[in-house]
């Protein structure tokens, strides 16, 4: 096969994004060396491309989580039984998706050890050991670590049986501690999103059907994704004192009364990465934030082997005033493959800039610089490229997170009446802002006629939902309204 061919081949074997979506995120999961399937179903390897970009999304959420006064530490992997069955609702929420050991050796264990689904039970557990009295609370503690749930669904990254996340568990004296802590988290989680993810999300709270089992109020931020479903991209649980009364987790306060402690649990997963494709995903593949692109700009010498030598010197000096300025830079220059198919390699990759170099640019003092949002070039004068660089990267963070912007608020519609609510959810999917009773069994209908779900309650900057909207109906059953809330098909 000549190279060009090898090049638009290359490219081909992605599913077209508007025929097969569905199709077309995993051949940008596989053809971008994120992740693939293992010969265990349900359970995906995370390739060191993807395992790379998993790394600086958890570095600047963790950088978050410690700026914000808590630290990290480890928790067991198994839960025993006995433990996991204390909080009734919890255990019923996740009792379908619960793996268990049963066998230590050859021998049968006297009692069955969950592998965590998520580790409340667990973590209380040990901290009723740990708080005593009133000093030592609160204790704000954070986990990252891999949570198995049998899913009889499977999506790469999206939904796996084993994933990795991060959990936070706090205790506090006070409610209104644990619900200022709850809503903290849930404001750093949307701070991280829309900074470092360029991913736009709108903070709510969950309805009783859709929260955390075990939970007062679940609050999370809900994302678009470009075929029109949201994403649940975190949750932050404000868990009252349902564990600390099961688990017994007391302590004298200052009045020498014994007290149960106030808690919250907040998380994000390997999801994110899933999340990421579907929101800046195009036909040529992935496109990365440059904020946490494991490769920020990479460069693609051109030579001949009579220009290499001052090709590949001139690179090198490029490179290093590159670094100097912190971009996290790739220099490919391989010979046995064409510079046409390494930019569709890169392309499909989503390396935010790709910079070329060529003999015939170092005589001009100049290169290319491509952007991969918007696959425009430019032509660049190499003096001061390190600031050009740093500048558009910045921009093109910017520019991601507004054009996702811009297709959220587009994506997002009113309606008159259930029947257009019906014709959007086929047609077109997005978010739909609906008047709602506040009714469960409604909610439920309502996702039983057209698979959506009530995403939240939005929220006002001072973190309380709206008050009932005056004068509206609910959209399915048409008696007053309780809430505006966001509906929609999701992941
Ligand atoms: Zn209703």
């Amino acid at each position: 096969m000549a190279k060009a061919d090898a090049a638009r081949s290359f490219t081909k074997e992605i599913t077209p994004k508007s025929e097969d979506f569905s199709q077309w995120y995993i051949d940008v999961v596989r053809k971008a060396e994120l992740a693939d399937y293992t010969a265990l179903k349900g359970c995906m390897v995370i390739k060191p491309y993807g395992y790379g970009l998993w790394e600086n999304i958890r570095d600047a959420l963790d950088r978050r989580i410690k700026d914000t006064g808590h630290q990290n530490a480890y928790f067991p992997l198994l839960v025993p039984e006995s433990l996991l069955t204390k909080e009734a609702e919890h255990v019923e929420g996740f009792a379908p998706e619960v793996a268990w050991v049963t066998h230590g050796g050859n021998d049968l264990l006297e009692e069955r050890l969950a592998i965590r689904p998520t580790s409340e039970a667990i973590i209380c557990s040990i901290y009723s050991n740990w708080v005593q009295s009133y000093r030592d609370l609160p204790i704000l503690i954070n986990q990252w670590a891999n949570v198995v749930r049998w899913e009889k669904v499977t999506r790469l990254f999206l939904r796996t049986t084993e994933f990795l996340w991060q959990e936070g568990h706090t205790c506090h004296r006070t409610e209104e501690e644990a619900q200022d802590e709850t809503m903290k988290m849930l404001r750093v989680y949307q701070e991280f999103a829309e900074t470092e993810l360029a991913m736009p999300v709108i903070p709510g709270r969950k309805t009783e059907n859709e929260k955390f089992p075990g939970a007062v109020f679940t609050y999370t931020i809900e994302s678009l994704m470009s075929d029109g479903k949201a994403l649940q991209a975190g949750t932050s649980h404000n868990l009252g004192q349902h564990f600390s009364k099961m688990f017994d987790i007391s302590f004298e306060d200052e009045d020498q009364q014994r007290k149960f402690v106030w808690q919250t649990s907040w998380g994000v997963s390997t999801r994110l990465v899933g999340g990421v494709i579907m929101t800046h995903g195009d036909e040529n593949g992935l496109v990365l934030p440059p904020r946490i692109a494991l490769i920020q700009l990479v460069i693609v010498p051109i030579f001949r082997p009579e220009t290499k030598d001052a090709v590949l010197a001139k690179t090198a000096e490029i490179t290093s005033s590159l670094k100097s300025a912190g971009i996290r830079v790739h220099v490919d220059d391989r010979d046995y493959y064409s510079p046409g198919w390494k930019f569709n390699q890169y392309e499909m990759k989503g390396v935010p800039l790709r910079l070329e170099i060529g003999p015939k640019d170092i005589e001009k003092d100049q290169c290319v610089l491509a952007r991969r949002d918007t696959r425009e070039k430019i032509f660049t004068p190499l003096p001061g490229i390190e600031k050009t660089a740093s500048d558009l990267l910045i921009q093109i963070q910017k520019d991601m997170l507004e054009k996702a912007r811009k297709f959220r608020d587009e994506n997002t519609r009113t309606v008159a009446d259930f029947a257009e609510f019906q014709k959007v959810l086929e047609d077109s999917r997005g978010f739909i802002f609906a008047p709602w009773c506040g009714d469960g069994p409604c909610e439920l209908k309502i996702k039983e006629l057209t698979k959506a779900t009530i995403r939240c309650l939005p929220l006002q900057d001072n973190n309380e939902i709206y008050p009932a909207p005056a004068g509206k109906m609910c959209i399915h059953c048409n008696v007053p309204a309780a809430h505006e809330v966001y509906f929609a098909r999701s992941y």
